[in-house]
């Protein structure tokens, strides 16, 4: 078979991803040496794994693994199991990596991680051998102090389970702390597979709370279902707020009164999808009449207050962006809203709370489980709650805070915060400006 990943496609997602910095850079007035560290990874790893398969077949999978930048730290970010990850994706999503991990000032630069496969069809020990595969291929260039990977779209604390010991295997010695997401027993941190949903709920907590907007009053539509979208959903139900319509990758159901997210996941576990559900057979829910089955592209163009993208990157694009009714964005996926897309919902005065600063509780658990597992220790989940709430509650304060006084969108102001201080950190190693130049 062959696979041609280095093709760069039509659309280039890292160039429209770098194109939202010439303006934060002029901004920021930043040296020229910053300009030109950002402008592409520091680190690419292609790597082929070969992966014995449950009928006796070898088959190569491709894989990554990117530092895009790492001057305030080691590489941090997920691995991501998906049939259309390719190297631009991977270096991309370690981009916003690096930004997501300054906004939020973990001592973090940013990576990612990815195989081309479609996990779902793959049985479990198969799974299982990939993910070792995954590891021996690129344990050179990870590790506590290198490079930290964690979940991302289709893994989960299993595989991040199989990945440690497959790396303490390899080193010949515990190195916990060499990826987060871990299952609890090998050292994982409680409260890290919420984490991702917690905190973008705490972010639109803080805007609905400025706005002056109850949770009851408040209509959600969370497009993408998987780990974050569920939590999210679920969640933002408890604290109240309407959630009327959920999807993932098959279809949407839409209820105007309110759905009630847990019943759903459990079912979609069960049969793998949301489309087929018949969501008044289920025997705990009543609603029957009222729910109804629509697409995708139907939920993207709901009238609700908050529309949540919490599926995979470019889903709000030129073409579609004009059927947003929604009174606010907010990005739970990496880079679910294209530049262009952006800049019109901008203009049609649509607010947006971007990625890098509503999908940061993922990173900043990741970051307590790596510190409990330098010092030995694990912490109950209020503690690690509580340490989370702390630091989203802080920076975010000051995104929005600055977002007002420039009158500048939620992004541009989380740009700056992530930016300038990465700026800062590269600045501080010596610039042009040190040969009196
Ligand atoms: N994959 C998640 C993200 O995109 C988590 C990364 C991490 O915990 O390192 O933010």
């Amino acid at each position: 078979m062959s696979r041609n990943h280095d093709q760069e496609p039509e659309h280039s997602l890292l160039d429209d991803a770098l194109s939202r910095l010439k303006d934060i850079f002029d901004r920021l007035d930043v040296a020229d040496d910053v300009r030109a560290r950002l402008a592409q990874p520091a680190l690419a790893l292609q790597v082929g794994i070969p992966v014995r398969m449950d009928d006796g077949r070898l088959e190569v999978f491709t894989g990554w693994r990117v530092h895009y930048d790492t001057t305030r730290g080691p590489a941090k970010g997920g691995i991501r199991f998906h049939p259309a990850v390719n190297r631009e994706e991977v270096m991309t999503l370690a981009f916003w990596m690096a930004i997501k991990c300054a906004v939020v000032d973990l001592p973090f630069g940013g990576g990612k991680g990815g195989v081309a496969v479609d996990p779902k069809k793959l049985s479990r020990l198969e799974l299982e051998r990939l993910s070792r595969g995954y590891m021996r291929a690129v344990a050179d260039i990870v590790g506590p102090d290198r490079d930290i990977p964690a979940p991302d779209v289709n893994t989960n604390p299993t595989v991040m389970g199989w990945m440690a010991d497959e790396y303490d295997a390899i080193m010949r010695r515990q190195q916990r702390a060499v990826i987060t997401g871990k299952p609890l027993a090998l050292g994982g941190s409680p409260g890290r597979v919420e984490s991702t949903g917690r905190g973008a709920l705490q972010v639109l907590d803080m805007w609905a709370k400025r706005e002056g907007r109850k949770p009851a009053d408040t209509t959600v539509a969370v497009q993408g279902f998987g780990n974050a979208g569920y939590h999210f959903a679920r969640l933002a139900h408890e604290r109240g707020y309407r959630v009327v319509a959920v999807s993932d990758s098959k279809g949407a159901i839409y209820d105007a009164e309110g759905l009630s997210p847990e019943p759903i996941w459990r079912h979609k576990n069960e049969s793998r999808e949301l489309k087929g559900m018949v969501y008044c057979e289920e025997s705990v829910l009543c609603e029957c009449d009222r729910t109804t089955v629509m697409s995708q592209d139907e939920l993207l163009a709901l009238d609700v207050d908050v529309l949540v993208l919490a599926a995979l990157e470019d889903q709000i694009h030129a073409d579609n962006v004009g059927d947003v009714r929604a009174a606010l964005v907010l990005e739970i996926a990496n880079g679910p809203v294209t530049s262009e897309a952006d800049d019109e919902l901008a203009k049609r005065g649509i607010p947006v709370l971007p990625d890098v600063l509503a999908n940061t509780g993922g990173v900043i658990v990741s970051h307590l489980e790596w510190v409990q597992n330098r010092i030995g220790e694990q912490w109950d989940e209020d503690t690690v709650n509580a340490r989370m709430a702390e630091r989203i509650a802080r920076e975010a304060e000051r995104v929005m805070d600055r977002a007002a006084k420039d009158e500048v969108s939620y992004r541009t102001a989380a740009y700056l915060q992530g930016i300038g201080r990465i700026a800062e950190a590269i600045e501080q190693r010596g610039t042009a400006s040190d040969f009196g130049s």
